[in-house]
């Protein structure tokens, strides 16, 4: 699914079209992805408020209106694509959001579980999530308080978005690998030194992918309807039987906790 990576190259992409202008016409193909206000008061609301502001926090896209704000999540797949007036039909579109320049955004979804809210504040969807990855908030003190004495394991800890925002399976099973610990390790287990190396490697795995514009194992896609490029350069995702980069053993997948989880077996490389 989209991460933080992916949505922060949506969002850096779109920024330049969409700040300054105002919405105009909305078609709203799937009505249960308008998750607030009733689709018919969506469509009704939104023409005429104005974006001053194009944010990110996690998974999720805000954009921040004159007065409001509407707030979209991706969630499986798909993307926010930006369009000229005559453009081609795109597949899967579930809603488009015209703007009064003329052209649209698609949002483009396949598999119909994202969503839109339009809302007074932001908060009211995104107020339960912890610091975003990439924000300043998300400091080392902050993290090692959250860790300190778990007995859960790092993985699901790090996928928890009311810990931080952002992480998903991929930059989880990468951040693990480039910190050198397994998956399961209990988060309570982790020295000092430990929690400092998983932290970088958190930012350092995020903005790995950032650079790379995104990850498209999936149907994600950028505004431009061009796939990223971080699935080719990943260093164990979806990299099984094939040699750790590190110390050359065979990178396993197991399931664990329901997610698909990539590591490297040498207890020398992840332990
Ligand atoms: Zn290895």
């Amino acid at each position: 699914m989209p991460e933080l990576p992916e949505v922060e190259t949506t969002v850096r992409d779109l920024r330049p079209h969409v700040e300054g202008r105002a919405f105009a016409a909305v078609h709203v193909e799937i009505p249960r992805m308008v998750h607030a206000p009733a689709p018919a008061e969506f469509v009704r609301a939104l023409p005429g408020r104005s974006i001053t502001m194009l944010q990110r926090h996690g998974k999720f896209i805000i954009f921040q209106l004159d007065h409001g704000a509407l707030v979209a999540h991706l969630m499986m797949g798909g993307g926010f694509l930006w369009k000229q007036p005559g453009d081609e039909p795109t597949t899967y579109t579930r809603l488009t959001f015209g703007l009064d320049d003329g052209t649209e955004l698609r949002f483009v979804n396949p598999r119909t579980l994202g969503g839109v809210w339009l809302v007074d504040e932001p908060g009211t969807v995104v107020g339960h999530l912890g610091p975003d990855a990439l924000d300043a908030a998300f400091t080392l003190a902050y993290f090692a308080g959250k860790l300190s004495g778990r007995s859960a394991p790092i993985k699901p800890l790090l996928l928890d978005q009311g810990l931080v925002a952002g992480v998903g399976n991929i930059y989880c099973d990468e951040a693990l690998w480039l910190a050198g610990l397994r998956p399961e390790r209990k988060a309570g287990s982790l020295t000092s030194e430990e929690v400092g190396r998983l932290h970088a490697a958190v930012l350092e795995a995020l903005q790995k992918g950032v650079r790379l514009r995104g990850t498209s194992f999936d149907t994600y896609v950028n505004p431009g309807g061009d796939k990223g490029e971080h699935q080719d350069q990943t260093n164990v995702f979806r990299r099984e039987g094939k040699p750790c980069p590190r110390c050359g053993a065979i990178v396993q997948k197991i399931w664990f906790r329901g997610r698909g989880t990539h590591f490297c077996p040498n207890p020398a490389c992840q332990a």
